[in-house]
């Protein structure tokens, strides 16, 4: 039986990208070669990262408007630090609105002087905070569009001078934006594009060079840029599987087609969560997430009956992250529908047993 695979990453993709990426471990094209094997300065490589740093661009409506998509290494952990060493001259803004924000903060006070403008913390993160404001002196401000661990998601980003630097790992390539509105994108390939290993970073042009500091090369997207990507060798099969997804997406009719698969999934998801006794939802309503849903099971003696029923309807990856507890499920885009159907229907059918 295939399994359900609501793991928060890494996580699942569509099945013929899995087939053709696998195929070409093997076989590149039929070229007789692997594409794990061949070298990276190829003609057929750099084809492949021209392509997938152009549909980047092309899905995210960003062409010819001063961008470049980078695929670098070391994960969205490594933009944390790579953000602030780029941008951060005297003192940037950030939204503290979960764990992974609170690691970018640290990271960046570690070059400069850092300013939540706004946390949630208080409440572990259930909700987005809102109602802050943002210097116009201030460097750039910092935000995490999905929280992955409580299942929070901005719906609206404010509107500021300064550039908007934005951590979309867990959200990337999942609903329209206006994508122009944010200096700098940053996103682990590992929930939306690929297998984990490579890491995108889209970012405008002219918001680099400002700083005083010297970079050392890896951590430059300015050498980065001028190298086309290919400063040192980069992790081929990520970024091969990736361009796979972003092609299949294209085919799909890109970022507005799979927003309203999202929407239907995360609103079945949600209404179940709602209207069953047994559950409650852990993120604040508003602030609801469309790609990771949190919830609870309220009364905790039917925790060994509620697993069971979900192992034997081959759903796995459930499990809340042990910060929050409870349930989370990951409805990233490559999830069908129907998988979200076989966990309401465990869901309801626990409500019909209790
Ligand atoms: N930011 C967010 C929102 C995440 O969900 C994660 C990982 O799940 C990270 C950053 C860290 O990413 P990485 O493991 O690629 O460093």
């Amino acid at each position: 039986m295939k399994k359900h695979n609501f793991s928060a990453g890494p996580s699942i993709l569509p099945p013929e990208v899995l087939l053709k990426a696998s195929q070409a471990v093997v076989d590149l094209d039929n070229s007789g070669l692997s594409l794990i094997e061949i070298s990276h300065r190829s003609k057929a490589f750099v084809d492949i990262m021209e392509n997938a740093r152009s549909l980047v661009l092309e899905l995210l409506g960003l062409e010819g408007k001063g961008y470049k998509a980078l695929f670098l290494q070391g994960g969205a952990s490594t933009q944390f630090l790579m953000v602030a060493l780029n941008l951060l001259e005297k003192r940037a803004g950030y939204l503290n609105s979960g764990a992974w924000a609170a690691k970018a903060i640290k990271e960046a006070k570690i070059y400069d002087d850092v300013y939540e403008v706004g946390s949630s913390k208080d409440a572990n993160y259930n909700y987005i905070p809102k109602g802050y404001e943002i210097p116009d002196d201030y460097d750039y401000f910092h935000c995490t569009s999905n929280n992955t661990i409580y299942g929070t998601q901005m719906k609206s980003f404010p509107k500021t001078n300064i550039p908007l630097v934005c951590d979309m790992s867990s959200d990337i390539f999942s609903r329209t934006l206006d994508f122009t509105q944010f200096g700098l994108i940053y996103a682990g390939a590992q929930k939306n594009m690929g297998p984990s290993g490579t890491t995108l970073v889209v970012v405008r042009e002219d918001i680099l060079g400002k700083v005083s500091r010297k970079i050392p090369s890896m951590m430059d997207y300015k050498i980065h840029i001028d190298k086309g990507s290919m400063f040192n060798t980069p992790p081929v099969f990520p970024i091969y599987t990736t361009m796979l997804t972003l092609e299949w997406l294209k085919g799909l009719g890109g970022i507005q087609a799979i927003e309203k698969e999202n929407e239907k999934k995360a609103r079945l998801m949600y209404s179940e969560v709602d209207l069953n006794p047994l559950f409650k939802g852990f993120a604040s309503k508003e602030d609801r997430s469309n790609m990771n849903a949190t919830f609870t099971l309220e009364n905790e003696n039917l925790k060994d009956t509620f697993e069971t029923m979900l192992k034997e309807a081959g759903i796995s990856g459930v499990n809340g992250h042990r910060s929050v507890g409870g349930y989370r499920a990951s409805m990233y885009n490559a999830m069908p529908i129907d998988s979200v159907k076989a966990l309401v229907e465990v869901m309801s059918e626990l409500e019909s047993k209790a």
